[in-house]
């Protein structure tokens, strides 16, 4: 068998603090005073770029990632956007602005996020682009653990811990 991984490669899982900034500055994220990232390397559940960053990293290493948005959360598109006329909305959802709403695309089965931005009398606006989307994003990351995966964690391509939810 292996012994305890000496750096970041797939199929390891990671444990990772973080702190992420939009352009400007400002903080939208950080573990700092919760739960750090818990991930299993090489299965998409970090973006690409960012899974890149860490490959090879050991314990205790930081990076700094700069990410534009066409490599983070996406351009913002002006188009994503689509009124739903009331008559369409199942009665008992209460439509709050700026409600995260999941929708299903019934031929396929594709599940959309989308946010409620405006209200009208006609209907609500839905804004289908990621709350992120346009963001250029800087990530500042740093692996504080490493351990192999189980074999569960392999099937099903995402790290197990105390807070995953799972299905
Ligand atoms: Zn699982």
């Amino acid at each position: 068998m292996t012994s305890t991984p000496r750096s970041v490669e797939n199929g390891l899982v990671v444990t990772i603090e973080y702190t992420l900034w939009d352009d400007e500055g400002t903080l939208i994220d950080s573990s700092n005073g919760q739960d750090p990232l818990i991930i299993l390397q090489g299965y998409g559940e970090l973006l690409p770029r960012l899974e890149e960053a860490l490959r090879g990293m050991a314990v205790g290493e930081e990076v700094e990632v700069v990410l534009e948005a066409a490599d983070a959360y996406g351009e913002h598109d002006p188009e994503a956007y689509t009124l739903i006329p009331h008559d369409e909305i199942p009665p008992d959802v209460d439509m709050e602005l700026g409600m995260e709403l999941y929708l299903e695309d019934e031929s396929t089965g594709e599940v959309f996020e989308a946010y409620v931005t405006e209200m009208r009398p006609e209907g609500v606006v839905l804004d289908f682009n990621h709350p992120l989307a346009g963001e250029t994003l800087r990530f500042q990351m740093k692996v504080i653990k490493l351990r192999l995966a189980t074999a569960e964690e392999l099937a099903h391509g995402h790290s197990h811990s105390n807070n995953h939810h799972h299905e």
